[in-house]
């Protein structure tokens, strides 16, 4: 049942993964056991199950349920009717699930099929490891192109990887492939389509900074990817080893220290830095962290050069950027587009235009976290284009909002799904989030003081979590006024 070299601190959690897809639920009898084997204390074992929404606490005379489905609460998912449940079957709200191009979706416990591509190739990395494609030329092409982070934060790959070579090691390398800001769900197609060139892309980093291993965080609700993955990587050449761990339902470790205390086995709490990962990460090592989208474009720049990205790009903005389009647009999915591109053009040129008796209203352009905007407002969708209109582009989770949407009920849903995830671990963003939900429920919003909630989680929260949340309804008050007052 358990992972032979179970005892090991970090893998608590796959522990209790197994644990729980053994028995449907995590029971009292079975956490003391597991913190009797593993040499934990009771409580520690009780304080990680606790934190992840995945787990199904149970004591040991309750019944485990049957069958499971997650619905999702995201909001692509919020503007269409639930689905009918059969009888019998237990329904858990959950936020995004990443599937925002089917709304309105739900997950039966394990995952969806997915039609993946098993290609087996890895020509870049063996240029690299041959010699052929020296470590400065990769270095260089990266920077050349202008490849920065697609996981939300745009840190430019190349001087990323450089900071973590000139640590001392030994280092490591992370995939973050725990996408969870609600309508974003591109890393989940990259991992469809295209796992092996996101392997690739990840041995190309632990080669280009000397890592002895690489870590993968999949997100628990990609199920099908976690099959795909472990059989690719059992295939996979050369000497790194590659290790695949779950998730468990905290969007919060989607943040890169979370994610790495998440890999340790413990509650996903975000660090204060400084120290940066790059210094101190995985198990205190120097440690690279990149998003699975960033991985995939590092495998094709160096294999079809710079221009990939030079060449491409409008409205002053260079490169390709993925746009997880969802909500009411004809053609909803993953679009992969010239980076600075505006809303109006994405929906006409690449999304077949709004659906039918829907005009654009509104948009999201980033998520939950990026505020929306309104359907006049058009600037770029790029980084650093959105910040001057009170949002932010993040991974370019693009939902698009029709006149039949009800903005404040969106609002909601964002501020409850923020108060849900938010850690706890520090006041403004456990206190504030709470209490904007609340705000945010009544009738007539109270602006002063949503104005100065924002401003107090914006200076004084640890993390983007608290930082970004505000962005919910300080673009309401902003944009639409109308709709708040
Ligand atoms: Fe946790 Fe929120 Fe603080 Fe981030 S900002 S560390 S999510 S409490």
């Amino acid at each position: 049942l358990l992972p032979d070299d179970f005892r090991r601190r970090d893998l608590l959690i796959e522990n209790l993964h197994a644990l729980q897809d053994r028995f449907g639920g995590l029971f009292r009898r079975h956490l003391t056991a597991l913190a009797e084997e593993m040499r934990l204390s009771p409580a520690e074992v009780q304080e990680v199950a606790s934190f992840y929404a995945h787990f199904r606490l149970l004591d040991d005379d309750e019944a485990a349920p049957g069958a499971v489905l997650r619905r999702c609460t995201g909001p692509a998912c919020a503007m269409r009717m639930p689905e009918r449940v059969p009888e019998g079957v237990v329904v858990e709200e959950a936020p995004c699930m990443g599937l925002c191009d089917h709304a309105p979706a739900s997950l039966p416990g394990k995952g969806v099929v997915s039609d993946a591509i098993l290609h087996e190739d890895y020509p870049v990395l063996a240029r690299c490891r041959s010699g052929e494609l020296p470590r400065d030329e990769v270095l260089a092409e990266l920077e050349r192109a202008g490849l920065r982070g697609m996981g939300g934060a745009g840190f430019p790959t190349a001087r990323k990887w450089r900071a973590v070579a000139a640590r001392p090691g030994p280092r490591l390398v992370v995939v973050n492939a725990d996408e969870g800001e609600p309508g974003t769900f591109k890393d989940r197609w990259f991992l469809q389509t295209n796992a092996a060139r996101v392997l690739e892309g990840a041995l190309i980093a632990a080669w280009a900074v000397e890592a002895d291993e690489v870590y993968l965080y999949l997100r628990d609700e990609y199920a099908d990817l976690h099959k795909l993955l472990t059989v690719l990587i059992r295939a996979l050449p050369g000497s790194v080893p590659v290790h695949l761990r779950r998730g468990a339902g905290a969007y919060v470790c989607g943040e890169e220290s979370a994610l790495i205390e998440s890999l340790e086995g413990k509650r996903g709490l975000p660090r204060q830095r400084p120290p940066y990962v790059a210094e101190v990460g995985l198990f205190g090592r120097p440690t690279v962290v990149n998003n699975v989208e960033t991985l995939y474009w590092v495998s094709r720049i160096l294999a079809e050069g710079a221009e990939l990205f030079t060449d491409e790009g409008r409205n002053g903005h260079r490169g390709l950027r993925t746009y997880s389009v969802s909500g009411r647009v004809r053609l909803p999915g993953v679009k992969i587009a010239p980076n600075g591109i505006t809303i109006t053009e994405l929906i006409e040129e690449f999304c077949g235009g709004m659906e039918d008796g829907h005009q654009l209203r509104a948009y999201l352009p980033g998520g939950a976290s990026g505020g929306f905007l309104p359907a006049h407002v058009t600037p770029p969708l790029a980084f650093g284009a959105i910040e001057e209109h009170g949002g932010f582009i993040g991974s370019a989770a693009v939902v698009v909002f029709s006149q039949e949407d009800d903005l404040r009920a969106h609002a909601l849903n964002l501020a409850r799904f923020f108060a849900h995830e938010s850690c706890g671990q520090c006041t403004p963003c456990r206190v504030g989030t709470a209490k904007a939900a609340d705000l945010l429920a009544s009738p007539r919003w109270d602006e002063d003081l949503l104005n100065d909630l924002a401003q107090v989680m914006r200076d004084a929260s640890i993390c983007g979590l608290g930082q970004a949340a505000p962005n919910v309804w300080q673009s309401l008050l902003r944009h639409f006024p109308e709709v708040v007052t």
